[in-house]
Order: structure tokens, then sequence, then C-alpha cells
């Protein structure tokens, strides 16, 4: 599987160094889904060309995670693209209706649930409850021979997380603050550091104003960057 790092910003991240929360990937048979869409990831994925993907998993309703998807639904609307697929927990419809109720001609084809899962071609997602401030879930996605955890926010340690990623070939991990950011529901970086092993790690969620720490303290494991593509 190929996995492109679209967007590697945190909810506190400042600026457009990195844009809010999305990953594309790719399957070797080339089936393609979206993995989050938060602020400004929208334009990436037609800066990059990315609007290939047959379904997008939201793994939570927080502003950082789902405000690309409003902007990208006007886009399919104008390109005369077929209404995408959107798996996400409880929440997002009403949000969406909110939105086309207010006069914006949008619409997707929403599947809500407690824990999103799919099979789209030869790529299966699944997802488990994570542990943050709003009820969010982790995907898994396996394509028969890698598995790959995204844990969207949580904090750790967290349970149903830990147990998916023991057995993962890669494991894309929140890290949204140096040392404690416990009471948001999110994981620090030296927790990442202690929890993990680093050749199955990558860190996203990254508020851009503090990545140089993160990279200091986190040497030798890798930090995921906006545009960043790797295979699985
Ligand atoms: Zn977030
Ligand atoms: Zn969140």
């Amino acid at each position: 599987m190929k996995i492109i790092f679209i967007g590697t910003g945190a909810g506190a991240t400042y600026g457009s160094k990195r844009v809010k929360s999305s990953i594309y990937i790719k399957s070797n048979e080339g089936t393609s889904v979206l993995l989050d869409l938060g602020t400004g990831a929208n334009f990436k994925i037609e800066d990059l060309n990315l609007l290939d993907f047959e379904a997008i998993f939201i793994t939570h309703l927080h502003i950082d995670h789902i405000n690309g998807l409003f902007d990208h639904l006007v886009q399919r609307k104008i390109l005369r693209m077929k209404e995408i697929r959107v798996y996400s927990p409880p929440g997002i419809l009403n949000v969406l209706d909110s939105y086309v109720k207010s006069g914006n001609n949008i619409s997707a084809n929403v599947i809500e649930s407690e824990l999103p899962k799919a099979k789209i071609s030869d790529l299966e997602i699944y997802s488990v409850e994570a542990c943050h401030s709003i009820y969010a879930v982790s995907y898994i996605i396996t394509d028969g021979e890698k598995k790959i955890i995204y844990t969207g926010d949580t904090l750790e340690p967290c349970e149903t997380v830990l147990d998916e990623a023991k057995d993962a070939d890669l494991i894309i991990h929140e890290g949204s603050c140096i040392d404690n950011c416990k009471q948001y529901g999110h994981t620090s970086v030296k927790q990442l550091i202690e929890m993990y092993d680093r050749n199955k790690l990558i860190i996203t969620h990254i508020p851009a104003q503090i990545e140089n720490q993160v990279k200091e303290i986190a040497k030798g494991y890798i930090i995921a960057h906006d545009g960043m593509i790797v295979d699985v």
C-alpha cells in the first residue's frame, strides 16, 4: 500500500505550513481511500490531483478532521464527480444538513456508525473506539497482507488502540504536544517514543509551531510532513 500524508497538522496548528488531518491510501491494485479531511487538506488533494479515492473515513467530528470535507463537496459538484461515500461516527450528517439547509449545493452518501467499517475492493477498513475528548475511532486498513493503524486523535495508553497496534506493520499515530496533553485527549511525543517501536511508527498531527522541538526529541523517528509518501 502507498500512503500519502496530505495534512499533518493538529487542531492547534497555526498557519498553513501543515494543513489539518488527512491521509490518502492506495492499494497495490489501485483502490484508494481517504482518512479524515481537515481544513486545508482539500486544497492539497486538488494540488496533488488525488481525487480518485472511493470513500472517505472520518475518525471524529473535531473541525481539524472534517472541515475540508465540505469544501471538497463543493468541488465535486462543480467537477460533476459522483457522490462520495463518507463513513463516520454519528453526527456528520447533522453538520452536512446544516450546510445544505443554509443554501449550499452539496451532498454525500453518508454512512454513520459507532464503529464504521467497509470493504472497498481489495481494501478492508474497520475501526475501534479511540480514547479522545469526544467520541472518536481509530481506523485499521488492510489489504490482506499488510496492516496499518491510523489512530486519529487519542490519548495513550488506550487499550483498543494498543491491541490493534500490536501486530500492525505501520502505526500512524498522533503526537499533539511535547510532554503532556492528556487533559485534551491527546498523546505527547514523549509518550510515543516510550511506547512504540521506531521502525513501525510515523508521528503525525503535529502543531507546526513546535515542529523543531518534536524533531529534536524524536530523533530517529519518522515525523510526517505534508506530501510525504510511504510504502508499506
Ligand atoms: Zn485533531
Ligand atoms: Zn480531536
